[in-house]
Order: C-alpha cells, then structure tokens, then sequence
C-alpha cells in the first residue's frame, strides 16, 4: 500500500491531527491496562456515547481487577444492563478471576498471557499492549479494517479470510513504531469519526491525499456490503405477573444445553439474564403461555389465571426480529415458583435484565394506565 516516502507523512499527518482532536474520553486518561481492557470490551459494538456512563458506573463500583473478580455475576450483569452483548459482561468477570489465581491480580502485559484470558480476542489484546504497555502491535477492528480498504481500494468482503489477513499486514506496516498506542488510537478514531461507514468526511481528513478510494471516487462504497444473516421474525409471549402491590416475578438466567442455532431459543432472546416466562408463540400465544404455566405455577394456585394482552413490543437481538405479547396477570398474592425471585414491575432493572425485558415490563404497566384512563374517561361521560 503506502511505502517509502509517502509512509512518513502519512504517519506523521495522521498522528497530528488525532493530537490535536482527539475526543477527551474518560479511559483515555489512564495508562491502567485494567480500564483500556474494561473500555475495549464495552466499546465492542457500541458507540462512545452509550459506553461512558457505564464505564464511569463501572470503574466506580470495580476500580480494580481484585474488586471485579470478587463481586457476585448478578451484580456484574445489573451494571451491564442496557448495554447488550451480556458475554461480555460474564467474561469480564471470568477474566479478573484469572487474573487474580493466575497473575496475583497483575493484569499480564504479554501477548500470550492476554490471549488466554476469557473474551480477549486478536483485536482486543494488541489494543491493550499498545496502549497501555506502548507494545508494537498494530490493532485491525471494524474501523481500522474500513480505513484500510478505502486508503488502499480494497475491493470485495474484506472479512474473508485472506482479505482480513492482508489488512492485517498492511495495518502492521502502518504501525508507528515510536508511539504504537497513539498510532492505534489515530487509526480507530479516524474510522468512528470522519472515515464513517457512511459518508466519509474526505475534506476533512488528514490523510485524504494518500487515498485510493478518494482517488477513484469509490470511497463510500467500500468497504464492499458482505452476505447478512436473512433476519428471522420471532413470535414471543412473556408472561407478567402483577400482584396488588405491584410486584411481579422473574425467572432465573437460563442454564442448560446451548441451542443459539435455534432463532426462538429462549435464552438467547432474553440474553441469559432474568426475565418473565417466555414461550415461542406463533398461532395462539395465550395458549401456549397458559400450558408454560401450567408447568411451572404449582396445581392449587394456577386454576383461574386470568391473562390480559398488554400491547405488543418490537425488539431486535442480532438477526432476530422479535414479537413478544406481554400478557399481565393480576393476583393477588404472587405464585411460588422455583427459583423466580419477586422484583417490583417499576423497578424489574434491580436484578440483571435485557432490554427486551425492560420493555415488556413498560408495556404491562402502560396497559394498566392506559385502561384506567379509559375507565375514567368513561365515568366522566
Ligand atoms: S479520504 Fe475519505 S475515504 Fe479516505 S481515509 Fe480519509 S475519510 Fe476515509
């Protein structure tokens, strides 16, 4: 790609200007790998906006890998909740307890060590030793990846392997070896900030002059779309207990075989977190839900469930495009049943819950403001 005399200005045009711009994010303040390992993981499919709040939650209530590996996963998941992804959350933990039994707390500071720990992968570990550690190793993620293939011209899905591998090489000759950590930092933000995935910002970036997408006037449409996951509509229907002080259950996070290849897998519809009992539900889903029921409520307390229909919610996991229809079921004291702890239906985000819960959550008790005020509208008539 660049070589010989067009390398070091590239370099030194683009260390420049991210110098100079650079955003002021909380973890680019430290040098602490335990915080630029934290950000990395919650930056993975998220955007800067979403993830400050939580890591600023996060590194206040675990400021080190000790205090992470001790606390309970509920606790763990429950600052998670809303960010999505929840492996990573899981894995996070599982990582700060090996770093604890494996390093004596000491986050490792060698590739192999990072590599071994749980969901570190090839991109995460050079974004930690070059930052933290200044290791030369040069970072390829979705950014850098989309940078490259317009810098370059890249053509065709750059996530087959032997594209991916060259980008990977080019990265690595791209490397400034003086400043690794900034240089990785240069070529990520100028992919989330001006090399967008849609309309480039050409007339403002650094190193326009050195790019062959540019050139060819082809840069917005690379890197090339790849082959999407066909989306599957899911039919769901969750049901919400709502006892008279408005408290309400959730069942425990899934446990069992992994079927993630079934798209109406349950688990990973409510993301392994707590949530309402869920059944697939395509043709009639009171009934299905009436028989789930029938299963877990014990004989004497599920003869005369009543089952409202609560609207319908919309939520997407990955390629699944769900349905649910909440049902709320008004008791008047909450059934037993095993393992489901009582949470009040305003406040369900005590416990660790996916956003898909949240929002049935919200659906239940709108339903009920929403028939009050028909009752009251009625009365004034
Ligand atoms: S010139 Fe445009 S397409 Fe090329 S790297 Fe810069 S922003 Fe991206």
């Amino acid at each position: 790609m660049l070589k010989g005399r067009e390398l070091a200005p590239f370099r030194e045009q683009l260390l420049g200007w991210f110098r100079q711009f650079r955003r002021d994010l909380p973890w680019r303040r430290t040098k602490d790998p335990y915080r630029i390992w934290l950000s990395e993981i919650m930056l993975q499919q998220t955007r800067v906006a979403a993830v400050i709040p939580y890591y600023e939650r996060f590194v206040e209530r675990f400021p080190d890998v000790r205090s992470l590996a001790t606390a309970p996963e509920n606790e763990v998941l429950r600052l998670w909740s809303g960010l999505g992804y929840y492996g990573r959350a899981r894995n996070l933990r599982k990582a700060a307890q090996q770093v604890v039994a494996r390093h004596g707390g000491q986050f490792p500071a060698n590739f192999e060590d990072i590599l071994a720990l749980p969901g570190i992968g090839n991109y995460t570990a050079p974004a930690i030793l070059s930052i933290a550690f200044g290791e030369k190793l040069a970072v390829l993620d979705g950014n850098v990846a989309r940078v490259l293939s317009r810098v370059g011209a890249v053509r065709g899905d750059i996530r087959e392997p032997r594209r991916w591998q060259g980008l990977q090489v080019t990265a690595n000759s791209l490397l400034d070896p003086e400043s690794p950590g900034d240089w990785n930092q240069a070529m990520m933000e100028l992919g989330a900030t001006l090399c967008t995935p849609k309309s480039p910002q050409c007339l403002l970036c650094p190193v326009a002059q050195f790019c062959e997408g540019r050139k060819l006037g082809i840069a917005e449409s690379l890197p090339e779309k790849r082959k999407k996951h066909p989306t599957v509509e899911i039919h769901l229907a969750a049901a919400v207990f709502a006892d008279e002080n408005g408290w309400t259950l959730l069942l425990p996070p899934p446990e069992g075989q992994n079927n993630e290849s079934l798209a109406d897998y349950i688990p990973a519809t409510v993301s392994k977190l707590w949530h309402f009992p869920t059944v697939p539900a395509s043709g009639d889903p009171a009934a299905k839900l009436r028989s789930l029921l029938r299963k877990l409520v014990p004989k004497k307390q599920n003869g005369n469930l009543r089952l409202f229909a609560a609207g319908k919610i919309r939520h997407a996991v990955t390629y699944r495009a769900i349905t649910v229809q909440p049902y709320r079921i008004n008791t008047k004291t909450l059934p037993r049943i095993k393992g489901a702890e009582r949470v009040p239906l305003q406040e369900v985000t005590v416990l660790p819950v996916s956003n898909l819960t949240r929002k049935v959550a919200r659906a239940a008790l709108e339903a009920v403001f929403s028939a009050s005020q028909k009752r009251r509208e009625l009365s004034f008539r």
